[in-house]
């Protein structure tokens, strides 16, 4: 089994269950008994979040790539960077070390295009919607079509990332406005959503929406599973 490298942290919230999920793989394919090798470097979030909203993705990326270094030395033979919003820096983590670095749109994209659908809403922070870095990799290497939810909408959903789902704070008016968003999405054409932030799935879980959802953080940790036991 070869050692996975978490970068996590981004939030803990998340983070935990990448750790659940990864083992949960391990387990279901090796036997009862087996567990991940599994290196986690866990960042301090207020950090991070701090930079973005300063816009200093250099020095986000810094310590992206110092912990990606951490890692490498540490014995791991991967790279996961636990959050979406922060691969807008995957280059930066990418050229920090030797090691394969599984990007969080790639195992989306396939399971978007596995589904035989094109066409998706993309729910995650304001950064991960409206720039490019995160919906031209689906776009190229995907030829997936992102939808985004109206301005005012995505304001809401950036601020309940940030301080609900990341705080830990799971409401359910929160979830009804996401489930409305959703419902909107579908009639302008959305065949499935992406869950495009790591913690949305604390809120928005497949009973909630009328079409297929696409967990980023769940099958990141599949293609994380997929590498230990591959090869
Ligand atoms: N975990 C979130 C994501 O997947 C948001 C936190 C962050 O900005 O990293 O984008």
């Amino acid at each position: 089994m070869r050692t996975i490298g978490l970068i996590g942290g981004m939030s803990w919230e998340s983070t935990l269950l990448y750790y659940q999920w990864i083992n949960r793989g391990v387990r279901e394919r090796r036997g009862p008994l087996h567990s991940a090798r599994l290196l986690i470097d866990s960042l301090d979030f207020s950090e991070i979040a701090a930079w973005q909203r300063q816009g200093d993705w250099s020095a986000a990326g810094a310590a992206l790539a110092d912990s990606a270094r951490r890692l490498e030395a540490g014995g791991a033979q991967c790279i996961v960077l636990a959050t979406n919003t922060m691969h807008k820096v995957a280059d930066q983590v990418i050229s920090a070390t030797t090691l394969p670095f599984l990007h969080i749109a790639d195992p989306t994209g396939a399971a978007i295009r596995d589904a035989g659908l094109d066409t998706v809403l993309l729910l995650g922070t304001a950064f991960t919607m409206e720039e490019d870095f995160y919906r031209s990799r689906l776009a190229g290497r995907h030829g997936i079509r992102c939808l985004l939810p109206s301005a005012s909408q995505r304001e809401q959903v950036h601020r309940v990332i940030y301080d609900e789902l990341c705080a830990g704070i799971v409401s359910e008016a929160s979830r009804e406005m996401f489930r409305r968003i959703v419902v909107d999405a579908v009639s302008a054409g959305a065949q499935g959503v992406i869950l495009g932030c790591t913690e949305v799935g604390l809120l928005l879980q497949q009973q909630h929406s009328p079409v297929r959802l696409f967990d980023t953080a769940a099958l990141h940790a599949v293609a994380a599973v997929d590498f230990a036991l591959g090869g």
